[in-house]
């Protein structure tokens, strides 16, 4: 028997191995087994079983699983995301894999038994009768009457001194470190809105739907209803959310309606998402529920999948494979012959075009489930405010937090930026100071008292003087940690939480500041953007986005449209029971239209705006977009390389549009130089082939490393 396998190396190659006769019972397509390459011992995957070959060929080492960890579906699946996203198909397969399973990982991951007794044989009453061991005895009744017994119930000496009698024995059985069998509740009856978007939704003939409600209008309610029909069908259902929603919060909802789940997210420990894996693999789930690589979840007869927050970037891995969960779940629907379910309050405008376009079906929910109503949302102008003296919080916002505190409600505020300030600047020569790798520049961190590269991870300890001339360095700019210092000295009485990556890095962290928020053991909660999906707080009535125009001002095509996501998510947390909520926007922009609209609440006056500038400019959905990267260590040696490939790309193409090699909006990260090469097309096909080639011919040069974006979540 020969096989063929995939080997972990950077380039994909596939190399034949012999399987002697003792491994050849354990051989099936998509296990992993150990080879000898070269000097080294290598993993790959199987992907091919032959009977023979007509050369002689190395002994394949081991067969590492003892079930299929990649199955049929998942290894063609596979290789159409390679070829997608020009990508290497081993960093495909492995990012498919939990991590216990990644030969790279040091730490081993086991599974966990427990070690059980029980009786070999049931007529035990002349042993009962004739034994003076009293413990032997209550062990062997107390067999009698439970059938098994973990074997920590009871003295060692005693259970070993029954085995040697041959009385009983002693086995192990597997168990999960997460488990809970918890009774399951019914499902709340949907309203007539609701019910009317779920008949739509199952009597459309599209594979995709989009499902536009807004925030709160009970599309999770919905989703319920759809995987409850799904299971009863005795199917199996994906719900993707983004990593940071996945809190305690929406997991327990469906905790408490459905008691088969798996949950995978990154709050999990190693040993835990083996063990939720496992539950998908021994088929002893029909749900899963995680962020983004949950799409691959080795489900056989999938029902539905799931999409929550579809416009979310997390859905697109930022490094390779950068694949999007979303063409994948579309891919996946299409091989399970099942509907693929998008929703958002504020969907990207690609999907939205596709579903007005009638490609998707487009479902709209416009009313709050609960009585409550929309929040009032106020803009106020900062530059109006600056005038009168107050740089971060204007008039309109401290009054309301007043407000608020004095009756015992709670406040969430929003500032996307983490750090004390933005940037550190000499007041003497005007110089910044940034990143020795990066040109970037640090930020301070006042609680660790540390300049840091958000990029990078570099950190120092903060000088305090100018680096060129010496001069006292000032503080310009606001982040989350300043809000908070200024919070505590303006509401001295105000108990204060503050949630970003700076004080969510240990794990349960995030989970510990909800939970304390939702107790109300706090009355204000400052955040980044963490802070705006998904979370549902009773008693917050008011929410204050601090800076608007932190993402506007990026230089990205679709910061508009992440602009107006934002503060709509965000203000989706304000006035959620009957408490009123109230929305304050502060903003040097007041006129733009991407903050204006977001008061209306209309997502559709929005997106008339954002696709009249898309189509004029010919961004997407009028074009996709393909950036390609090349990195290298030596500036000049990179950009001549980089103007090859542009020169090889405009010579393959003809209508399409090549922009570049141009210096990227971060030219330097890490100490390596990069350049970027845009292509803006419409025919998929052609560019992917010339892509495909382009990476071929690239990937031998070890000098320069090419990297390809397939519609980039920024440039
Ligand atoms: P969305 O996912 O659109 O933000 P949710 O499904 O979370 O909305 O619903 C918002 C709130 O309304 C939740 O507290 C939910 O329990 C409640 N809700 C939704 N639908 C109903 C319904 N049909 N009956 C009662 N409560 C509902
Ligand atoms: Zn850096």
């Amino acid at each position: 028997m020969v096989i063929s396998v995939l080997v972990e190396i950077n380039i994909d190659k596939v190399f034949d191995y012999n399987v002697p006769e003792n491994l050849r019972e354990s051989i099936c397509l998509g296990k992993r087994v150990l080879v000898p390459f070269g000097k080294q011992t290598l993993e790959g995957f199987i992907i091919n079983i032959k009977d023979e070959s007509d050369y002689d060929l190395k002994d394949i080492i081991e067969v590492i699983d003892s079930e299929v960890i990649l199955n049929k579906e998942l290894l063609e699946l596979g290789k159409e995301i390679s070829k997608n996203n020009i990508c290497n198909l081993t960093s495909v397969y492995q990012s498919m894999l939990p991590v216990g399973y990644k030969a790279s990982n040091k730490r081993k991951v086991s599974i966990r038994t427990k070690n059980y007794i029980r009786l070999i044989n049931d007529d035990v009453v002349e042993f009962i009768s004739t034994s003076r061991s009293e413990k032997q005895k209550e062990i062997v009744s107390y067999l009698l009457k439970n059938k098994s017994s973990l074997t920590t119930k009871f003295d060692n000496a005693s259970i070993n001194a029954l085995i040697k009698k041959g009385i009983i024995e002693k086995y192990s059985e597997e168990y999960y470190r997460l488990n809970d069998n918890n009774e399951v509740e019914d499902l709340v009856k949907l309203n007539p809105s609701q019910i009317e978007a779920y008949n739509q939704i199952n009597n459309s003939d599209k594979d995709v739907i989009l499902l536009n409600g807004i925030t709160g209008s009970g599309k999770t309610e919905i989703y319920m209803h759809l995987i409850k029909d799904t299971i009863d069908k005795g199917k199996e259902a994906i719900l993707l959310v983004p990593e940071i929603s996945l809190t305690p919060q929406i997991i327990n909802r469906f905790k408490k309606h459905f008691n088969k789940i798996a949950v995978l997210h990154s709050g999990l420990s190693q040993g835990e998402k083996y063990d939720e894996y496992r539950k998908i693999l021994n088929k002893e789930v029909n749900i899963v529920i995680g962020a983004r690589s949950a799409i691959f979840a080795p489900l056989n007869n999938l029902g539905i999948i799931i999409i929550d927050e579809e416009h979310s970037d997390s859905y697109k891995q930022d490094h390779n494979p950068r694949y999007n969960a979303i063409d994948v779940a579309i891919l996946r629907g299409k091989t399970h012959n099942c509907k693929v379910i998008l929703g958002s309050a504020t969907p990207t405008i690609e999907d939205y075009a596709r579903a007005k376009k009638g490609y998707y079906e487009l479902v709209k929910l416009d009313k709050r489930a609960k009585d409550a109503s929309l929040p009032l949302v106020n803009i106020v102008d900062m530059t109006k405010e600056v005038r009168k003296g107050n740089k971060i919080f204007s008039e309109e916002l401290l009054l309301s937090i007043e407000d608020r505190l004095n009756k015992n409600e709670q406040v969430m505020l929003l500032l996307n930026k983490r750090g004390y300030s933005n940037y550190l600047m000499c007041s003497n020569c005007g110089e910044v100071t940034k990143c020795p790798n990066c040109d970037i520049t640090l930020t301070y961190h006042k609680t660790s008292d540390m300049n840091r590269c958000h990029y990078c991870g570099y950190a120092d300890n903060n000088k305090k003087v100018c680096s060129k001339c010496g001069g006292p360095l000032n503080n310009v700019g606001l982040g989350t940690e300043k809000v908070e210092e200024e919070i505590n000295k303006l509401f001295p009485t105000a108990k204060v939480l503050r949630m970003d990556i700076d004080t969510t890095s240990n794990k349960g962290s995030h989970n510990k500041i909800i939970d304390k928020f939702m107790n109300h053991e706090a009355d204000i909660l400052v955040g980044t953007q963490m802070i705006s999906k998904g979370l549902d707080f009773p008693l917050v009535t008011l929410v204050g986005v601090i800076n608007a125009d932190t993402i506007l001002n990026l230089p990205d095509f679709r910061s508009s449209e992440k602009t107006y996501d934002l503060i709509s998510q965000v203000s989706g947390r304000a006035g959620r029971s009957n408490l009123k909520g109230k929305v304050v926007i502060q903003t040097y922009n007041k006129d733009n239209y991407a903050i204006k609209l977001t008061s209306s609440n209309n997502y559709e006056d929005f997106y008339n705006e954002e696709i009249a500038i898309r189509k004029k400019l010919y961004y997407p959905p009028y074009s996709f977009i393909a950036l390609i990267k090349v990195g290298g260590k030596d500036f000049n040696n990179t950009l001549k390389e980089a103007n090859k490939i542009g020169d090889y790309l405009r010579s393959n193409i003809d209508k399409e549009i090549v922009l570049g090699p141009s210096v990227g909006s971060l030219s330097r990260i890490n100490n390596i130089y990069y350049f970027e090469i845009i292509i803006k097309y419409r025919d998929k096909e052609n560019i992917i082939k010339l892509l495909n080639d382009v990476r071929n011919i690239t990937i031998t040069n070890s000098k320069i490393n090419v990297q390809f974006d397939i519609n980039p979540n920024a440039f």
